[in-house]
């Protein structure tokens, strides 16, 4: 799978989880919250309807109910509003907090503090006569004591508790004895006394007796008796926080320290190869050239492991090739340096007398050192892609001529013959100079290594998209085990004798490198005792 699919599976995966779970843990705590308020709500509704209705019955009146609404609002952190049934606001705890008016919302509950008497007379056995005379005794005391609770309100005194008697009417335990108000009772009860009568006396015509006698005692009450109000709740006084429930923020802390624990949980199993990489690397740099990394899976990141591994074998490949040369270099230039050295303090001493002979032959030496030098600077310099090419057009088959008569002198020296074979014009793209050193060293070498009486043979000829020079010899050969190493540099069959022919051991493979750079290929094939072949290819040029 790769690198960067993984990335956005494992983030994609810590997402949905975190996500999933803070929505399950909120739409939990949500429901168990709502729940829970619909519940308060409910039993703050009963409260609060119960405790007004309450007052409504013990102070005959609602006047100075404002100061209980608003303890009530204050302890229930409810928002209460009282509306009569024509709609007009009796009290709401915004008004009274001295703010505007919220909106009211959900049904409003009825709160009707006057009372209905319980009375069947003929459950009760009672004939109609004793049955009027009990309700209108009801009747009178109700009236008295709600007059005179309303009056005591007024004057700022605390009415009596009352409690429902027999017939479910609210009444104090005590008549009113004394005072304004009791005054202000007796009174109320006397005038209306001739109207509940014949309100009560009118029920003996109807067909259900006792059923009209609640019906005209209701009526009656209506005259006198606090009117019913409708109490509406809502606006909850609580902040989001509270309403959301510390649970649900607990839950949401909960998720939030898990998806961090995830992510980073993700980011290190991530992380983990890209550290071991960064070690590795380190470790490289400090010169430990044999660092490799595990390389696993198939994705960017096994990729970049497996490149790493790559660049840390070219480095120490690159390294051993740079001891290898360094150590071929020391060899190569100690030998003559100690032959120059040797005779340079033998001719001090005395023991040899100078000569035109060993001065010519130190001369060699000096020659073969800065040959070697020269040689190193051409191959340092075309293997790091600095040896500067001239390029130019020119004709391949003339520099194979041009290259046979300059060898001439040097085949006649050796007793071999030089001959060339050049079917031209192939025009290629290069450096002349540079092409013919190549041409040079193959010819230098063939003409080296055949015994007199021998051929070199140049050939020139075109093949398909390409011109394609061979240096054929009757020499010596090369065995084939010793193939593989002919361009290696300081590689010699024979280094004694080749050293003695003036050999550096390194034309091949700056010819090899020539080559490379102008688009070529250069092979050898050779059988000992019988020749060799080396054949070198450069594209044609077109047009
Ligand atoms: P050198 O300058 O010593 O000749 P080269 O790189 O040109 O170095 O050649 C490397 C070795 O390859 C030679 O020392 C020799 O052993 C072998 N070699 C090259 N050309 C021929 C050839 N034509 N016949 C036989 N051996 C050859």
């Amino acid at each position: 799978m790769s690198f960067r699919l993984r990335v956005f599976l494992l983030t994609l995966v810590v997402a949905v989880v975190a996500t999933g779970a803070t929505a399950w843990f909120s739409l939990r705590f949500m429901a168990q919250q709502i729940d829970r308020s619909q519940q308060e709500a409910t039993r703050h509704v009963a409260d609060i309807a119960d405790t007004v209705r309450a007052y409504g019955r013990r102070h005959g009146t609602w006047a100075g109910v404002s100061e209980r609404v608003r303890q009530l609002s204050a302890d229930n952190k409810q928002r209460i509003r009282l509306v009569n049934l024509y709609g007009q606001v009796t009290v709401d705890s915004d008004n009274l907090a001295k703010r505007a008016a919220r909106p009211v919302v959900g049904a409003p509950t009825l709160i009707n503090p006057r009372p209905a008497l319980a009375l069947d007379p003929r459950q009760m056995g009672l004939i109609a006569a004793k049955a009027d005379g009990l309700v209108l005794d009801e009747l009178a005391r109700y009236r008295r004591a709600t007059v005179y609770a309303r009056c005591l309100t007024d004057i700022g005194q605390d009415p009596p508790p009352v409690t429902p008697d027999a017939y479910g009417i609210p009444l104090p335990s005590a008549e009113p004895e004394g005072g304004e108000c009791a005054t202000q009772a007796r009174d109320a009860q006397e005038y209306a006394r001739a109207d509940d009568s014949t309100a009560v006396t009118n029920c003996r015509s109807a067909a259900d007796h006792g059923a009209c006698l609640v019906q005209a005692f209701g009526n009656q009450v209506e005259t006198f008796a606090p009117e019913p109000l409708q109490l509406f709740l809502g606006a909850v006084d609580d902040d989001a926080v509270t309403l959301l429930g510390r649970p649900t923020a607990g839950a949401i802390g909960a998720v939030l320290v898990l998806s961090v624990i995830g992510t980073a949980l993700v980011a290190r199993q991530l992380a983990r190869p890209l550290r071991s990489l960064t070690t590795a690397s380190r470790r490289l740099a400090d010169g430990h050239l044999d660092t490799r990394v595990t390389t696993t899976g198939r994705d960017e990141v096994g990729e970049l492991s497996r490149s790493f591994n790559r660049m840390a074998e070219a480095l120490e490949g690159a390294e051993t090739a740079q001891r290898r040369l360094l150590a071929g270099v020391a060899h190569e230039l100690r030998t003559p340096m100690s032959n120059v050295l040797g005779y340079l303090e033998a001719l001090q001493d005395g023991v040899v007398p100078p000569s035109r002979e060993l001065f010519s032959s130190l001369h060699e030496e000096v020659l073969l050192q800065r040959r070697i030098l020269d040689d190193l600077q051409d191959l340092t310099l075309a293997e790091a892609g600095h040896l500067a090419y001239r390029r130019t057009g020119f004709d391949l088959a003339e520099l194979v001529e041009v290259s046979r008569v300059a060898h001439l002198a040097v085949a006649e020296h050796g007793g071999v013959r030089l001959t060339a074979e050049a079917a031209g014009p192939l025009p290629v793209h290069g450096d002349q100079d540079r092409l013919r050193q190549v041409l040079g060293n193959l010819v230098t070498n063939a003409l080296r290594y055949t015994d007199p009486g021998g051929a070199v043979v140049l050939r020139a000829f075109p093949l398909p998209g390409l011109a394609v020079v061979e240096v054929r010899d009757t020499g010596c050969g090369i065995a084939p085990a010793d193939l593989p190493f002919v361009f290696q540099r300081f590689w010699r069959a024979d280094p004694a004798r080749d050293r003695e022919t003036g050999g550096s051991g390194l034309g091949l493979t700056i010819a090899r490198q020539i080559v490379l750079d102008h688009d070529g290929t250069i092979e050898v094939t050779s059988t000992p005792g019988e020749g060799s072949v080396f054949r070198v290819t450069f594209p044609l040029r077109a047009g």
